[in-house]
């Protein structure tokens, strides 16, 4: 039979991609539920969608931040079955924290790690009645490893990171598989907005050593990051797809390969040395270790990708 997949956070980027990917399975395997937290911006997917809109895929609102909300729409789908769960909606923050409210953090919290907490607390129960169901989640490598300028946004990663795993353990009790997806980079709106914000961001409630080392130095090194390793929301959702059509999914699975001897470098020093110091060396050593680095990223991909790792 087909499957339901429930998919938030639709209205643009990997949400979007992943409902419109599902949507069009050749084999026709799943009912795609896309939902989106204000209906008004859904001329981006319904497009995208073309003519599997109301076919293999409809569109609901859905507020990762409201349990009403998240209640609402389960109550609607037919015996309120979701088959798998995409959790993708989420908010991203970068800049010194000192320039950061505590509301605005609270917010993303809300989103990030509640919205998940909200969706998951709505669709378990009913999954473990059926012994059945798949939650995929959409993490980030900085669920697995921290970032300059990014304290907030990865702590949110990392709080549903541990989430996971613990309840990876009970799921599995019940026949529920667990996916953490952990994409690098990805070209998005999210991308946009967030350097957007820091390009307006009133920098004075930290110090001017603080605000250079942000603007003249981190801005930088992140768009090279962006524009040498990113991915298209396309790429991530082809992979995601890939992971739920999987017999035996895996509870881990980071998206671009160039990404993973960063990742690796946590798994390889217990001390946490290692990636500090070479995200320092990253950072504050200008484009030669950059550049270096880099294409010692590029070669162990390469390596990786012979012995089929
Ligand atoms: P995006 O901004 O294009 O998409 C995020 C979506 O979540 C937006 O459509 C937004 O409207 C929605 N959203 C925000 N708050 C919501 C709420 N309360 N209820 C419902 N929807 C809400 O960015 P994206 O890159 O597609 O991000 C999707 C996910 O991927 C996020 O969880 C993000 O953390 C993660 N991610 C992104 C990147 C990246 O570089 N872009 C990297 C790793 C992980």
């Amino acid at each position: 039979g087909t499957r339901r997949v429930l998919v938030t956070g639709c209205s643009s980027g990997i949400g979007l991609a992943v409902a419109v990917r599902l949507a069009k399975d050749e084999l026709k395997r799943f009912k795609v539920v896309a939902t989106m937290r204000d209906l008004e911006r859904r001329q981006a997917l319904e497009r995208a969608a073309g003519e599997t809109l109301n076919r293999t895929l409809e569109i609901r609102q859905l507020d990762a931040c409201s349990e009403d909300s998240i209640r609402e729409c389960v109550n609607s789908l037919p015996d309120r079955r979701v088959d798998v769960l995409v959790n993708n909606a989420g908010l991203g923050m970068i800049g010194p924290l000192e320039c950061q409210s505590i509301s605005a953090m609270q917010e993303l919290f809300d989103t990030n790690f509640f919205g998940l907490a909200r969706l998951v607390k709505e669709v378990l129960p009913d999954m473990k009645r059926h012994q059945s169901g798949h939650i995929v989640v959409m993490s980030s490598v900085m669920g697995i490893q921290g970032l300059l300028f990014n304290d907030v946004y990865s702590a949110s990663k990392f709080a549903v990171e541990g989430f996971c795993e613990s309840l990876a353990v009970q799921a599995m009790k019940f026949n529920i598989k667990m996916t953490l997806v952990e994409p690098g980079p990805v070209t998005t709106e999210f991308e946009r907005k967030v350097y957007q914000e820091a390009a307006e961001m009133d920098l004075s409630g930290t110090d001017e050593e603080t605000a250079k080392i942000f603007k003249q130095i981190y801005l930088p090194y992140s768009r090279k990051v962006f524009t040498s390793l990113g991915q298209t929301p396309e790429e991530v959702a082809e992979q995601t797809f890939e992971l739920i059509v999987a017999k035996d999914p895996p509870f881990r699975h980071q998206t671009n390969r160039l990404y993973m001897p960063m990742t690796a470098m946590k798994h390889a020093d217990p001390t946490g040395r290692l990636p500090i110091d070479t995200f320092y060396k990253l950072v504050f050593k200008h484009d030669r270790v950059f550049n270096a680095i880099l294409s010692m990223m590029r070669m162990m991909t390469k390596k990786m990708g012979k012995t089929g790792g």
